[in-house]
């Protein structure tokens, strides 16, 4: 009864099982899915998946992999209880899975709203896993208009697909600018302009008042005073860590499971890893919780060097894209809050003298924490290396755009 079990079939679910099975350790795993399919790439879902009826799931690994590798699939079957003390997890199917070692990897699900029910309203939708965005395109395909509640990433990736479809989109934003929690005053107002010119209607600092039922349908929803029709909308105000298992249980969650350096959890056989966790991050000063790819792939890693007795202490630099209309959004680092005491920024043309490519190079006292690429991958993937080797190179440097930045990492 030596097996470790993994409760999740997201990105840090794949990426744990892969380090896993490098480390030899296959044999030893029950990977436990709520979802009745293998773990699958969930970028796609707001953007190539619902272009076409014809679009299919990405998956991590096929089914042979796992096989071949030893591990147990339990697909479908979500995980219901975890006894600590017995070291078990019972199943929804009511089988029991002993364990050495467990690890959390649950993600999270799209925050809803109260009134804007997505199971009883036809026309109400909202994303983060297949079934949704399967949901999601059926009626995309079938609308005329779209409604995006929420100016957030996934909001704005959505509403850029619906606009190439063909569709009227409305953006509606409470804040006072989009993506406002994540990327720059300069940047947000980039992407707006960028929407804008494409035709959408994009609403910020709405007041969104009454809504109408009609039957099981949204007929209306009134922004900023006035009742607007809804023929679609999505509900795209963020997303909540599933947390509600390691509650239960009585580990330690605090807005997200609390883990240390090594995803180790307050209870020393329990990991957690991915957009589910709070973790210490050192360039932050303080505990984060972070919803991207980059996130999930490298706290497994470092759960695997836990699990395979070879413990490393999570540091990775956050990195994030987006692509909407045609903006290709790349962020290294993590954007300091606005009106954060000693930012500056420098703006870094892009390739082909394109005003719709460049990098923002933001600095705290004048150390480089973060820069922002719009279609300038290169400098992107530069930038990374600069802030993962710690480089502080001088903004009037990197502000000219013949200067090379892979001659700065010298
Ligand atoms: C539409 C969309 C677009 C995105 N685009 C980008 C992007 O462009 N760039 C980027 O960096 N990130 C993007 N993200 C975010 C990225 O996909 C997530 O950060 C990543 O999936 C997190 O991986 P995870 O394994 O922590 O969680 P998830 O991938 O959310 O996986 C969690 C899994 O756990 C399962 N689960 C939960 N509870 C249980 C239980 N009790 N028993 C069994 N299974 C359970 C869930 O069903 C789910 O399958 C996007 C996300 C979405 C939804």
């Amino acid at each position: 009864m030596n097996s470790i079990v993994i409760i999740g079939g997201g990105h840090a679910a794949a990426q744990l099982c892969a380090g896993l099975v490098e480390a030899g350790q296959g044999a030893r795993v029950h990977l436990v899915c709520e979802e009745a399919c293998e773990p699958y790439h969930r970028p796609p879902l707001s953007k190539t998946f619902l272009k076409s009826a014809e679009e299919a799931t990405q998956p991590h690994k096929a089914a042979d992999w796992y096989r071949d590798a030893g591990i147990a699939l339990h697909l479908g079957d979500a995980a219901q209880a975890i006894d600590r003390e017995a070291k078990t997890v019972t199943l929804r199917s009511g089988a029991v899975l002993p364990y050495e070692r467990l690890v959390l990897a649950t993600g999270t699900r799209a925050r809803q709203l109260a009134g804007l029910s997505t199971t009883a309203l036809d026309n109400v939708v909202s994303l983060r896993a297949a079934d949704e965005a399967q949901r999601l395109r059926t009626r995309l395909l079938a609308a005329q208009d779209v409604t995006v509640l929420g100016g957030g990433f996934i909001g704005l990736e959505v509403a850029s697909t619906a606009k190439g479809l063909g569709k009227t989109v409305r953006v509606v934003e409470v804040a006072p600018r989009l993506l406002g929690r994540a990327v720059s005053p300069e940047l947000s107002a980039h992407v707006l302009a960028t929407h804008r010119a494409a035709g959408m209607d994009i609403v910020l600092g709405a007041k969104v008042g009454a809504i109408e039922i009609d039957g099981n349908r949204l007929a209306s929803i009134e922004v900023d005073g006035v009742k607007q029709e809804v023929d679609l909308l999505l509900l795209g105000i963020g997303a909540v860590p599933e947390t509600a298992l390691a509650q239960a249980a009585g580990i330690e969650c605090a807005d997200g499971i609390v883990v240390d350096a090594h995803m180790q959890t307050s209870d020393a056989n329990v990991l957690a890893v991915g957009d589910c966790t709070r973790f210490p991050d050192r360039r932050a000063g303080r505990a984060l919780r972070l919803e991207s790819v980059q996130n999930a792939n490298d706290q497994a890693r470092t759960a695997v060097a836990t699990l395979t007795g070879a413990p490393k202490p999570h540091d990775a630099l956050p990195w994030f894209w987006s692509d909407q209309l045609n903006l290709r959004l790349q962020m290294a680092g993590l954007m300091p809050a606005e009106g954060t005491p000693g930012l500056s920024t420098v703006r870094r043309p892009g390739p082909g003298a394109n005003p719709n490519a460049f990098s923002l190079f933001h600095y705290v006292d004048g150390q480089l924490v973060c820069v922002e690429s719009v279609n300038a991958p290169v400098d992107h993937m530069m930038s990374r290396k600069l802030l993962e080797a710690g480089k502080n190179p001088d903004a009037a440097v990197v502000a000219d755009a013949t200067v090379a930045l892979k001659t700065l990492l010298a």
